[in-house]
């Protein structure tokens, strides 16, 4: 069994004090390098994919190649939802054989918030599923979801109790002056806050929108209890880059097997710097 919850992992990274990352893949190729150079570095791993990767890619797709790739490198990992919103959706992908769920309620009220998350845990532990919600809501862009810098609030301490305890997930995601996409000022962390929110909740905190923070912000937000990290646009931007100079310097290029190397090469050195940051090289 290769495709395995993220219950078990992070559990471990919380004991042992460091993060895993959730990689958010789109196609062959970056699930190529982040399973390779997980495997490589024998770190624990999470692929992560939104809605829109999954119909981009189809669902049965990217659960059939993870598979195999986890199969021939001998290393388990969890696939992942990341803000999926509607139920119907997940329980299809978790019987597409997902094992690891994000629902994303944070747009909603409080009690609305709650309700939806406690019902799709219930649905998700019968299959042994994990489950990780978010309270408060990031700034930014994460794929089609678009949060302004006004709307986003940051994740209250004791909300944070009364909502782990009244839903039953593994694992919350908290807002603590994270934001998604590339961030145009320095990112500010409130770190008092993170801490008080570890008082209260002692299940893995999950941080959402580390693209472009500093190794040492991450570092310390695990010290005080982050558990899994995220990064999607910092891999999107790298690989991006490469392949664009490549085009531009190899006008004819046309085989993806030359122009897909240096996009995969640069994209391999942000997943090696973000293992390296999270301390979970070698704790598969
Ligand atoms: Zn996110």
């Amino acid at each position: 069994m290769f495709i395995i919850s993220t219950k078990t992992m992070l559990k471990k990274a919380q004991r042992e004090g460091y993060a895993v990352p959730a990689f958010n893949i789109h196609n062959l190729e970056t699930l190529q390098v982040v399973v390779e150079t997980a495997a490589e570095m024998r770190s624990p791993l999470i692929v992560a994919g939104t809605p829109g990767t999954f119909s981009y890619a189809g669902v049965s797709n990217i659960v059939a190649i993870t598979s195999e790739l986890a199969k021939t490198w001998n290393h388990p990992l969890a696939i992942h939802l990341d803000h999926h919103e509607k139920t119907m959706d997940i329980e299809e992908k978790v019987r597409a054989g997902v094992r690891s769920v994000m629902i994303d309620g944070s747009h909603l009220p409080f009690a609305d918030n709650i309700a939806l998350v406690k019902n799709v845990t219930d649905y998700c532990h019968r299959y042994d599923v994990s489950v990780e919600a978010e309270l408060g809501r990031l700034g930014g862009q994460e794929d089609d979801l678009i949060v302004d810098g006004k709307d986003a609030l940051y994740t209250h301490p004791e909300q944070a109790q009364e909502f782990v305890a009244k839903t039953g997930i593994d694992s919350l995601a908290v807002a603590i002056g994270t934001a998604h996409g590339l961030y145009t000022a320095e990112p500010k962390l409130d770190f008092e806050r993170l801490a008080e929110i570890r008082q209260h909740v002692d299940i893995p905190l999950v941080l959402h929108g580390a693209s472009g923070l500093p190794g040492s912000d991450i570092r310390k937000a695990i010290s005080l209890g982050i558990c899994k990290v995220n990064v999607a646009t910092e891999l999107k931007i790298a690989f991006s880059d490469a392949l664009k100079n490549y085009l531009r310097t190899h006008s004819d290029a046309s085989d993806p097997r030359h122009y897909m190397v240096p996009a995969k090469a640069a994209m391999k050195d942000v997943v090696r710097k973000v293992i390296t940051d999270c301390g979970c090289e070698g704790r598969l």
